[in-house]
């Protein structure tokens, strides 16, 4: 699973870009009032560019367990032909109580709060190679991704979620600390720009 700064993560790819794509967000629904445990809802996702549809997508959402989607697809150069897709969500608990919910890729099992209509399926951008154009994102894998490493560095398999590894045995306390104001800097660079991304 490519994680957070794993160079491939920000890549530029000849497939096109996520801003190009249809897409599917779990955070937007959920601000539909979708989602609810319990409850089924339905809607119509629709799409536009400079005033112009350019897609629709009929969607049930079945509790905080599932979706099915429901939609016309037609291949380059070929017929129309109808798709039902089926999606499940993941749901991870969050620190401050509750939880958040992801889809999970139908294709790789990725967990993803985006999904791209970007051929006959939604997927993830992982499976449609679909690379982050904005400069911003950008920069956001790379310090966590640099964050990450200088944890590994630390401490074998650590990641951003954990704890703060330990100083090593060997290390010199001067290097422990700058590495460590370091990894603090580019976590808070890294985190700082998702929550303004995401709101969270
Ligand atoms: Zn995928």
């Amino acid at each position: 699973m490519g994680g957070f700064g794993s160079g491939s993560w920000f890549r530029l790819s000849s497939k096109g870009t996520t801003e190009s794509q249809h897409r599917i967000d779990i955070r937007v629904l959920k601000r539909w009032g979708h989602v609810k445990p319990g409850e089924f809802s339905s809607g119509v996702w629709l799409w536009s560019r400079k005033g112009k549809s350019t897609g629709m997508v009929v969607y049930c959402v079945n509790s905080d367990e599932s979706m099915v989607l429901n939609y016309r697809h037609r291949p380059r150069g070929g017929e129309w032909e109808t798709v039902e897709q089926r999606i499940h969500f993941a749901k991870a608990p969050c620190n401050y109580g509750g939880y958040r919910l992801w889809f999970i890729c139908p294709k790789c099992t990725r967990r993803v709060a985006v999904l791209y209509g970007a051929g006959k399926y939604f997927l993830c951008r992982h499976c449609y190679g679909l690379a982050y154009t904005s400069q911003q994102e950008s920069l956001q894998y790379r310090m966590l991704g640099k964050a990450r490493n200088i944890r590994k560095r630390l401490s074998r398999g650590n990641t951003v979620f954990d704890l703060f590894p330990m100083k090593p045995k060997g290390m010199h306390w001067k290097t422990y600390d700058r590495l460590r104001d370091e990894a603090r800097r580019a976590s808070a660079i890294g985190w700082g720009i998702l929550g303004r991304r995401f709101n969270l």
